[in-house]
């Protein structure tokens, strides 16, 4: 008998170190009711919660699967109501969870050129998504619902009286909707995918020659603390260094294709730091982001505004 609960014991212990997993790494507190939650496992964005007087903003929506999970992380952290979850972009893993959202209650909003995003790639990239993810399949859904609040202009400012949240847009850098959320009295940034910690980029939707520009912008913000889209969090360094990594690649790209190389036949080579951004390890994304740049290169439009397929 008591093997048999020691068992017992051992499998409930087993489960429950699971269901951890299942949930990420532990909320980070930033500052006093900013929190930070890492993703990175199931293809999961990291996610932002921000506590307001009345109730709580939640920092892109996430794949559908990480939605559900989030509303009950939330819960834990605070008993207000999420009120609104702000997508940083259109891609899956930071806006398909909308409809979880929206479900139980939340605002989705999103500068428009989220949405313009979505009009334009959607439903096929949720299509695809839906063979490869359960999560996406499970919402019985046929489309990315769309944010219910679209952003105009380039900023939106949110305070209760207990907290500043401004919502930016910084120009075209990862997508054409990008959007940043800055605390100016904690100096707190949340970039999305505009700035990440590791090699995470996805140069496919970019305008790669204005996304430094839209980071000095960030940059002259002089946050304290940098909270990317995928990676761990930190400061300015960050987006510093994912600025740099994308002068760096343009140009190393650039130098090749003006001697008539095509993608396939160069050899880039990039400063020692700049392989936190850059795939070393692997050699197809590398070529990805090689590829792309000399897209943009040679068709003298942002690589995002050349038809091409999500890969
Ligand atoms: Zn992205």
């Amino acid at each position: 008998m008591r093997r048999i609960l020691t068992q017992i014991v051992i499998l409930l212990l087993l489960s429950t170190t699971v269901a951890l997993r299942a949930q990420g790494s532990p909320p980070h507190v930033i500052v006093h009711g900013v929190w930070f939650l890492t993703g990175d496992t199931n293809g999961y964005s990291n996610t932002v919660v921000i506590e307001m007087r009345d109730y709580l903003i939640v920092v892109d929506a996430n794949y559908p699967g990480r939605a559900k999970e989030l509303l009950g992380v939330t819960k834990q952290l605070s008993p207000k109501p999420v009120r609104y979850v702000f997508d940083t972009h259109a891609h899956g893993d930071h806006a398909y969870g909308n409809s979880v959202w929206t479900a139980a209650g939340a605002t989705t909003l999103a500068f428009q050129g989220v949405t313009d995003e979505m009009n334009r790639w959607e439903p096929t990239r949720w299509r695809n998504a839906m063979a490869s993810r359960a999560d996406v399949r499970a919402t019985g859904e046929t489309d990315v619902q769309r944010p219910q609040m679209s952003i105009t202009g380039d900023k939106l400012v949110l305070n209760d009286g207990t907290r500043e949240v401004d919502f930016l847009f910084l120009g075209w850098g990862h997508t054409p909707g990008d959007g940043y959320v800055w605390l100016p009295a904690e100096k707190i940034l949340a970039t999305g995918d505009a700035a990440v910690n590791g090699p995470r980029n996805k140069l496919l939707d970019a305008n790669i020659a204005n996304w430094p520009k839209a980071l000095e912008r960030a940059i002259a913000l002089g946050p304290l603390h940098v909270l990317p889209g995928h990676g761990d969090a930190g400061g300015i360094e960050i987006l510093q260094g994912q600025r740099q990594f994308l002068i760096d690649l343009y140009a190393a790209v650039k130098a090749q294709a003006d001697t008539g190389k095509k993608p396939a036949e160069m050899q880039i080579e990039l400063p020692a730091p700049d392989n936190v951004w850059f795939p070393v390890g692997r050699a197809d994304l590398r070529q990805q982001d090689i590829e792309t740049v000399y897209l943009e290169i040679t068709s003298h439009a942002p690589a995002g505004s050349v038809p091409h397929e999500w890969r």
